[in-house]
């Protein structure tokens, strides 16, 4: 039976959510649906021009709304949450379209921003609340730590989480009074648009929060031009080259970007717990989660009984293009990437890999899928053993000693996500620990560390610069202004004081400011 696409992506509901993209030049990319490959809708493609307007319009709109009291501003997102909940279904539909990922993940990804959007709530008020501080004469100074907005945040996003790269991102930054433009993936552009529709409804002043499109060579310069700050999540090649034009124009930017993830089985790990949960991570969102696994790191003595174990549970996986919650692996976002996905494990196959289960396109089920694929004897030689495949395929590799684990886990210029399996947890943390990566689950994937949104999350090594959630998640948007305060004029000698006499006073003062609690 053909595919039903889902009513609620009707051709009328497209055209207007696209409608909002500039575009003088009046060119248009093809958005197509990933399971058919049929046309979707025509997204307007933005010029420079049209992404110096939308910088110019946002500007008009961010100066009211950093002047906001913050506890109207807060009032939107507390509107937004119950309008992101109420149309979840919707915005799934929308992102399995454009991306092909299954129904699970899909709604799981349309919780991202709502999980951001309650922790900041709580946390926003404290935050972005000047903070007096001691001045350096007791009593007669003080210095206020006042926290501005930064201006306009460009923030640029990946195909693989488009609701959560485009929408999570930008909350934090509008709650401190910024304001957004956003340059979604060509692929991706839809989710975000609804995205940004909900958060108008909810009372988001229009023109806050620009959306333009177009490839990322062709708009990306622009995007950095005039921006005040850059939040980027992509691969580590473009990561590059955006903080090298932020650097250059002296502005700040946040790089979330690309994993080569180990997983670490200890001896004292539950077996059924351990295969459940690589199913997920190496083959949830089709593989393409950038804190997903790559590598197993499985004790040599229980090698053989993992590998049975990880091959029967792979090879019962339901593979297919579905809008419900059916199959349990999506399709890759596009032929291209299936088509880098395949180069990779063909390439290991050359270099004397061996598949032990998958490996083969299947355009039987739609124009991007491939199968979930285990591979063993990857070696440091083959892509798939030191750069990022980020498609539906994993190494297993065995070790003898839990250093030598830890060696192999490290020996990678990446540093964003890792996982730690153990029973002795005492253990298995400080194993984890050892680990050089920016995120370290123990006894599970990825959710626990990326679900805490109290807590930084951001790459090491080639993983990124920054972090996402946590306190630092919002001050990053925000630039300090040390507010000085003198009630009177103390520094420095009176005129006809003896220096000498002053001097004195003033090392007796220091002597005294250290022993004292005043500030
Ligand atoms: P990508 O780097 O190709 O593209 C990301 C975004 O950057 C897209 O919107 C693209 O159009 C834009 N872009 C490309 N070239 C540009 C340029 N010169 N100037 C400005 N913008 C440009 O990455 P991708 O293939 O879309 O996404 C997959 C990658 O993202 C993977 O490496 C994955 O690990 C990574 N990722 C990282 C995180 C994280 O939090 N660390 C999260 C999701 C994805």
């Amino acid at each position: 039976m053909a595919l039903q696409r889902p009513a609620s992506l009707s051709d009328a509901f497209l055209e207007r959510l696209v409608q909002r993209v500039p575009s003088t030049s009046g060119g248009s990319w093809k958005l197509t649906e990933v399971y058919t490959g049929d046309l979707l809708v025509e997204l307007p493609q933005s010029a420079p021009e049209d992404v110096a307007a939308a910088y110019a319009r946002a500007r008009e709109v961010q100066r009211d709304w950093a002047a906001t009291p913050l506890k109207d501003r807060l009032a939107v997102f507390k509107r937004a949450h119950t309008l992101f909940l109420d149309h979840a279904q919707t915005t799934t539909d929308l992102i399995q379209a454009e991306s092909g990922k299954n129904r699970r993940m899909a709604i799981e990804e349309t919780c991202d921003p709502v999980m951001v959007m309650s922790h900041y709530l709580k946390r926003a008020p404290h935050l972005l609340k000047p903070v007096r501080r001691g001045g350096p004469i007791p009593l007669v100074s003080s210095s206020t730590e006042i926290r501005q907005p930064k201006g306009i945040v460009g923030i640029i996003a990946p195909w693989n989480f488009p609701f959560a790269t485009g929408i999570s991102d930008s909350i934090s930054a509008l709650m401190a009074g910024n304001g957004i433009v956003l340059k979604p993936d060509n692929k991706t552009a839809l989710s975000p648009l609804y995205g940004v529709q909900l958060l108008e409804e909810a009372g988001l002043p229009r023109g806050l929060f620009q959306v333009v499109c177009g490839e990322g060579p062709d708009v990306g310069p622009a995007l950095i031009d005039h921006a005040n700050y850059v939040m980027f999540t992509g691969s580590t090649a473009t990561g590059r080259t955006i903080g090298e034009r932020a650097g250059r124009n002296l502005i700040g930017c946040c790089l979330e970007l690309g994993g080569k993830n180990p997983m670490i089985v200890l001896e004292d790990a539950d077996p059924d717990e351990v295969v459940q949960g690589l199913m997920f991570g190496a083959f949830g969102n089709t593989g393409q989660i950038c804190m997903h696994i790559e590598r197993v790191y499985l004790p040599r003595s229980q090698y053989a009984d993992y590998r049975r174990r990880i091959v029967a549970a792979t090879e019962a996986l339901t593979l297919g293009a579905s809008y419900d919650f059916g199959p349990d692996v999506g399709s890759l976002v596009s032929p291209d990437h299936r088509d880098r996905v395949r180069a990779h494990v063909e390439d290991a196959v050359a270099k004397g890999a061996r598949v032990l289960t998958g490996g083969r396109v299947r355009p039987d089920l739609g124009p991007a899928f491939f199968e979930p694929t285990v591979l063993e004897g990857v070696t440091q030689d083959m892509l798939a053993g030191v750069t990022e495949t980020f498609g539906p395929v994993v190494a297993l590799h065995a070790y003898d000693t839990v250093d030598e684990a830890v060696a192999l886990a490290n020996d990678t210029d990446y540093g964003l996500n890792a996982s730690v399996w153990g029973g002795d947890l005492d253990q298995a943390c400080a194993v984890g620990r050892r680990i050089e990566s920016g995120n370290v689950n123990v006894n599970d994937i990825l959710a626990t560390a990326f679900a805490s949104k109290g807590t930084p999350s951001g790459g090491v090594k080639q993983s990124g610069v920054g972090a996402r959630h946590g306190d630092q998640g919002m001050l990053k948007y925000t630039d300090t202004q040390n507010l000085a305060v003198l009630k009177k004029q103390v520094m420095g000698a009176r005129p006809g004081q003896d220096y000498d006499q002053y001097v004195k006073g003033m090392l007796g003062g220091l002597k005294m400011m250290r022993r004292t609690r005043i500030r």
